[in-house]
């Protein structure tokens, strides 16, 4: 008989999970990411990973697990991956280093953590994650925040782990094309840099992302990034910025953004996504398509966000040529998709 109960209570249970929604959205990047400029072993690559980091965070959901380490999950294979921005195959700055940056937020409770210009932590989100848990504030940077990670048993690795040629080289070129311009213009002494005020039509952004809405009706959003190639002047883009690259609330949506970084922090793009919900009672879709496809674009900000609300609804909108992003329901919906057109 206790048997018989246990049974149909685990039944009961199952069957009241499988009706509760959840879902993710992860992104890996936006900018001029268009078809003639992959090969066919490229664009299968970056899938094959998106799919990998999407099927991580959804296990995590579909065990109940929370959105927070959905969003950890799903991020850590793109971290752990020399194809996107962040951790393994984060770009380089001016002077030939790492420096890393990430930030997560709880829409349960409107937790949040970040790290800025970290070069020695294995996984930049989790530094993030144990700011939010383990201390009593919201941003750490550089050395303090490197301390604090070791201090807490976060795993330490030496510079050389984040190195890839394939960024090393992209540095290069920027180094080059700078010192062109520079030759090639009699007042260029008088530019500040070249980097913020402008970036390079062909550029990509490769920061990582992922939103959750997990079997509890909590939402969650992380953002992890190497920044911007040729960055210097300890330069912290809006990956780290509460309210700009990253925002959660359970009353409105989860948001995470990659793009030119400036712009994103002028505009502070998560936060008045969520904003526009939460005062104007305008739906994800509205709010997104306001904030990225027009304000954005008026103010010259290129990128694109993802997002999901507390229904799971989707929206994933960018105004450059392609975004790698990708999303995963508990209602058997999926997709991996690259350029505009897909
Ligand atoms: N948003 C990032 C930054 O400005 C760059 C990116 O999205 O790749 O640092």
């Amino acid at each position: 008989m206790k048997k018989l109960v246990v049974f149909f209570f685990l039944l009961l249970s199952g069957s009241l999970m499988a009706q509760q929604k959840f879902a993710l959205a992860i992104h890996g990047g936006a900018g001029t990411i268009t078809r003639d400029r992959m090969t066919a072993e490229q664009e299968k690559e970056y899938k094959d990973k998106l799919e990998e980091s999407l099927n991580a965070g959804y296990a995590v959901l579909e065990k109940g697990g929370s959105a927070l380490d959905a969003v950890g999950a799903a991020i850590h294979v793109m971290e752990e991956s020399p194809l996107f921005n962040a951790a393994k195959g984060a770009v380089f700055t001016h002077e030939g280093r790492n420096e890393m940056d990430a930030s997560i937020m709880n829409g349960k409770d409107l937790n949040a953590g970040a790290v800025a210009g970290v070069r020695h932590i294995k996984s930049p989100i989790d530094a993030a994650r144990a700011v939010m848990e383990k201390s009593d504030h919201v941003m750490l940077a550089g050395d303090g925040a490197e301390e604090f990670a070791e201090t807490i048993g976060l795993e330490m690795v030496d510079t050389s782990y984040f190195y890839t040629d394939r960024r090393w080289k992209s540095l290069q070129n920027a180094l080059k094309k700078e010192k062109v311009e520079l030759d090639h213009d009699e007042k260029s002494t008088e530019k500040k840099s070249s980097f913020i005020y402008s970036v390079p039509e062909d550029y990509k952004f490769g920061t990582v992302g992922c939103v959750a809405l997990d079997a509890e009706g909590n939402l969650a959003a992380g953002t992890s990034t190497g920044g911007m190639t040729n960055k210097r002047w300890k330069r912290i883009g809006d990956s780290p910025v509460i309210g700009a690259g990253t925002y959660a609330n359970n009353a409105t949506c989860a948001v995470s953004a990659t793009g030119h970084g400036e712009y994103f922090i002028r505009s502070v793009v998560a936060y008045d996504i969520s904003a526009l919900m939460e005062y104007k009672g305008l739906s994800l879709r509205q709010a997104g398509e306001e904030v990225v496809m027009k304000k954005l674009v008026e103010r010259g900000g290129d990128g694109g966000v993802i997002s999901i609300d507390s229904e799971g609804n989707i929206h994933m909108p960018f105004n450059t040529k392609g975004m790698y992003r990708g999303y995963k329901k508990s209602t058997g919906e999926m997709k991996i998709a690259i350029y505009s057109e897909d």
